[in-house]
């Protein structure tokens, strides 16, 4: 590529690093609202500050940003509901529990805390838990090599289940159970888990 074209393209890019990748895009030679679906005069700053001060450049902005908010409502998080959750799940105490009466004057009585329903943490709180501890499994694996141990066993109540453990194949490496499958004896369904 010509020096002028990389350097035209890297002053779009810096452009587009200051004023959001968002709202603008470039093919390298152009710079493009994704908002408006116009070329963007580039060739000075001052251009742009004025499209995004365009009065339909900022009422097709509220209508993105609407569109967003009616697809994923925000919702803001209790911490103490988001420990509990974290404390129930790594202790292996059911959710359901959160229905026994006992466990609720418990924490009523010591805690001076009411306890949310088990469906308000299923809703908005276990897949944090979740996503958290995916996080941390991938940190720990990094850029290493992995071993993938599928083990087929019977749970307690007599079901055929199957973990997947995953790990890092290094000698200090050690194993993360990845998810636990309930298999469907009467069928020869072959699963797959992605990583
Ligand atoms: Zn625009």
């Amino acid at each position: 590529m010509p020096k002028s074209k990389i350097t035209k393209s890297l002053k779009i890019h810096t452009l587009i690093a200051e004023f959001g990748s968002d709202v603008f895009c470039t093919d390298g030679t152009v710079l493009f609202c994704n908002i408006c679906s116009v070329k963007v005069n580039h060739e000075k700053k001052y251009y742009i500050q004025q499209h995004i001060k365009s009065e339909k450049h900022i009422k097709g902005l509220q209508i993105k940003k609407n569109k967003t908010q009616m697809i994923a409502p925000f919702v803001e998080k209790n911490v103490f509901y988001a420990d509990i959750t974290k404390m129930m799940i790594a202790c292996g105490i059911p959710l359901y529990k959160l229905k026994s009466v006992e466990f609720k004057s418990f924490f009523e009585k010591y805690v001076q805390e009411s306890l949310p329903d088990e469906s308000t943490l299923r809703k908005n709180y276990v897949k944090d838990c979740y996503e958290s501890v995916l996080q941390k499994i991938r940190l720990e694996i990094g850029e290493s090599p992995i071993f993938v141990s599928i083990d087929e066993t019977t749970d307690k109540a007599g079901r055929s289940v199957t973990n997947v453990i995953v790990g890092p194949l290094r000698e200090s490496g050690r194993g993360y159970l990845l998810t636990v499958e309930v298999l469907d004896k009467d069928s020869n369904v072959k699963k797959c888990w992605y990583l």
